[in-house]
């Protein structure tokens, strides 16, 4: 099958995209003309309403939580839809043998396998391949994208060596993270409410989607079985806690970005009294969907209603890495048609949605020549225009704009989920010392948007509180986050 040919790839970006080749637009660069009076005048309007001064981070903040609690209070009763995640034990460290973690992110697709050794060996082995998802089968039918994730699947198991010893008279167990909104049923089942992250997948929405991956997974000869449905989040938290017990929060920031937490069940009133035995649930708030409060602008409002989900997902469009850079390409476009920034015309390729990536912004802001050279071929790659020192630098002040905009958004939400627990324990979570674990892309490679969270977070919690809480990087820990759950509950135990 073709799709399954191009898969063999481990997925990654090449930062300056892959037009290297092409002939460049024949126009007349006028260098003259980028600090005209419109492109200083756009730019001036950008940064005054991309703005995220103190007060406006409290506000982020405080809506947060008071939207955490109408989310838990009732079902529906919020944007925030604070799904319950089904996961009410952690990682203890004793988990033991063989399990299998798949993760179904948005722009990736990973597999991994880990040999757990229990209290003193913990993690004995692992192995894991990354495989980036086709663009095309984000408009295909669910069964397409099932069908492609079980045979990537199918690969990998086939790969298993004799380090890793598979229980005898078992089928394989796997954790299943699956980085969409899900109504959780079961530990081991959920129903997607709805695609995200730009996928308009048919046939899916409305399933269970651990009964579509079963059935892709007997399509292909796949004898496994689903022991733990994971948001990435949860995944992410659980990984991280089998290493640390202060991990109390969890946040994705990747294609899309989502956060989960650690919640007494006695604070979750649409529980009904239905506590666990542990006292203690992981909350999935899916908080991609907040949007009170957030100071956007007409390049955002425009982005949302040509999306494929407008109105919803505001936070997620607001600092997720799927749409940074198509932002600021927007931005790009209105100084390029009203103020000439690149000179005319306005070539093909700045009017294509999504033809400059934010892992492109990431790799034009780490140029720090002279005369941004690294800067001006990633523009001529991407959007296809040639460009002036003066406008290379106005593209820089754009993507650090819409980046730090972004990242201190992220940081305010940390603080509102923390703020929210904190007031509900009286002082045990910022009088200890709490961590955040964070994974996904955008974190991972961005430095800047890395820096501009925990400046909000310290800003908004102050030197002493601040330095209590941890906000640190999970490297891939959800993989392994959803073995340890498939562990957990594994059907066997
Ligand atoms: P997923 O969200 O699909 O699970 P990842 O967590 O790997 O996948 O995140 C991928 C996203 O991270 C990309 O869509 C991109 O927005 C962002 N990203 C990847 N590399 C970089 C980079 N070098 N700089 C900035 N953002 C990046
Ligand atoms: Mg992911």
């Amino acid at each position: 099958m073709s799709v399954a040919a191009r898969s063999a790839t481990i997925g990654s970006f090449s930062p300056v995209g892959s037009q290297k080749g092409s002939p460049r637009p024949k126009m007349a660069v006028r260098s003259r003309i980028s600090t005209s009076l419109s492109v200083g005048r756009i730019l001036t309007n950008l940064e005054n309403s991309c703005a995220t001064p103190l007060p406006v981070l409290r506000h982020v903040a405080d809506a947060m939580a008071e939207d955490m609690r109408a989310g838990l209070a009732v079902d529906g009763g919020s944007y925030l839809k604070m799904i319950l995640s089904f996961v009410n034990t952690l990682p203890t460290g004793n988990e033991e043998g063989l399990f299998y973690a798949l993760d179904l992110g948005g722009t990736n697709f990973r597999v991994l396998r880990v040999q757990l050794g229990g209290k003193d060996k913990r993690v004995i082995d692992t192995e894991f391949e990354q495989v980036s998802i086709p663009q095309e089968l984000m408009f295909r039918t669910s069964e397409e994208l099932f069908d492609f994730i079980a045979s990537g699947l199918a690969r990998f198991v086939q790969k298993e060596s004799g380090k890793f010893s598979p229980a005898r008279g078992r089928k394989r167990e796997i954790g299943f993270t699956f980085s969409f909104p899900v109504k959780q049923t079961s530990i081991d089942s959920g129903i997607l409410i709805k695609w995200t992250k730009g996928f308009a997948v048919s046939g899916a929405a409305g399933r269970d989607v651990v009964a579509c991956l079963n059935e892709a997974m007997e399509r292909q000869g796949l004898d496994m079985r689903v022991s733990a449905l994971v948001n990435d989040t949860v995944g992410t938290l659980a990984g991280a806690r089998y290493w640390d017990d202060d991990v109390m929060v969890a946040v994705i920031l990747g294609t899309g970005t989502n956060a989960c937490y650690v919640e007494r069940t006695d604070a979750i009133p649409k529980l009904n009294g239905h506590a666990s035995s542990s006292g203690m649930t992981i909350i999935n708030t899916e908080w991609g969907a907040f949007s009170n409060g957030l100071p956007l602008t007409e390049f955002d409002k425009e982005m949302d209603v040509a999306s494929i989900n407008p109105g919803e997902q505001i936070f997620e469009k607001t600092i997720s890495g799927m749409y940074l850079g198509e932002i600021v390409r927007r931005v790009l476009l209105k100084m390029a048609e009203a103020g000439s920034l690149f000179g005319d015309p306005v070539p093909e390729k700045l009017f294509t949605p999504f033809s400059l990536r934010t892992p492109d912004l990431c790799a034009m802001q780490k140029d720090s020549s002279g005369n941004l050279e690294a800067v001006g071929s990633i523009l001529n790659n991407t959007v296809g225009v040639r460009s002036s020192l003066t406008a290379r630098r106005v593209v820089l002040e754009v993507c650090d704009t819409i980046v730090k905009r972004g990242g201190r958004l992220a940081g305010a939400g940390i603080v509102g989920i923390l703020q929210k627990m904190d007031n509900d324990s009286r002082g045990l979570v910022f009088g200890k010392r709490t961590v955040v674990a964070m994974d996904g892309g955008l974190y991972e490679h961005y430095p800047q948007y890395r820096r501009y969270i925990q400046d909000a977070v310290n800003e908004l919690l102050g030197d002493e509180v601040s330095s209590n809480v941890i906000i640190e990087h999970s490297k891939d820990g959800s993989g392994i986050g959803a073995a340890l759950l498939a562990a957990a509950n594994s059907k066997y135990a």
